[in-house]
């Protein structure tokens, strides 16, 4: 999960440096958080662990990485991909800001799940490469943000706050803009195929909405295998 530097606060009082050591996230934690959601959630990541540091680096709050592998920012670290590949989720201990809703974590839970299914093909969704960087990274975080809008419109996480809903419909409008505009510019017919994977952010928000239920599948979210 990848973030903009410029929302990481900083305020050093010692209140809320006391927050900060309270609302501490553990790799138990996130164990038990994504047992909860899936079971089946060993099979894409094989551990959790912290990385190097107790804070998160600028722009990374939590992230993939291959088995023996520290830092999702590393190359070298970077996570398997193909078919039953298996990766760690490493974490950091102030990765949640103490107001975060309990909701916000396991949608964050639930995204790097995503990843880690989706990395090893677990979904009927293509493990596509561009070429470029950028685009790589928009597409697959495009993917991950409309699974977690999906399904956190269908209640599954939860109450989210206003903040957090709002959040999360904007990281998803980001990453698809980002993506949409690399595709028309690079093949626009291209979108014929992978817009079937990506919604437009209003319809996938309209859509999801009136979902009858939580158990209720993404109308328009990834497919299983
Ligand atoms: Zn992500």
């Amino acid at each position: 999960m990848r973030w903009r530097p410029l929302i990481v606060a900083v305020c050093l009082c010692p209140l809320q440096l006391a927050g900060l050591r309270a609302a501490e996230t553990t790799p138990e934690q996130m164990v038990s958080m994504l047992a909860s959601l899936h079971p089946d959630y060993g099979a894409y990541i094989s551990s959790v662990r912290y990385g190097p540091t107790r804070l998160h680096p600028a722009t990374l709050y939590a992230g993939l990485v291959r088995s023996g592998g520290l830092d999702p920012r590393d190359p070298d670290h970077a996570p398997a991909t193909g078919r039953g590949a298996t990766n760690v989720l490493i974490i950091y201990a102030d990765m949640f800001e103490p107001w975060r809703s309990q909701g916000w974590r396991l949608l964050i839970a639930d995204h790097e799940y995503f990843h880690a299914r989706h990395l090893a093909r677990g979904f009927d969704i293509p493990l596509a490469g561009f070429g470029v960087r950028r685009a790589d990274t928009a597409y697959r975080e495009a993917l991950a943000w409309a699974w977690v809008l999906s399904r956190s419109l269908q209640g599954i996480y939860g109450p989210l706050s206003d903040r957090e809903r709002s959040e999360v419909s904007s990281r998803y409008t980001e990453h698809y803009e980002a993506f949409f505009e690399f595709v028309s510019e690079r093949q626009a017919s291209a979108w014929a195929h992978y817009g079937r994977f990506l919604p437009g952010p209003e319809s996938l928000i309209r859509q999801a909405s009136s979902a009858p239920t939580a158990a209720t599948p993404p109308p328009a979210g990834p497919a299983t295998r």
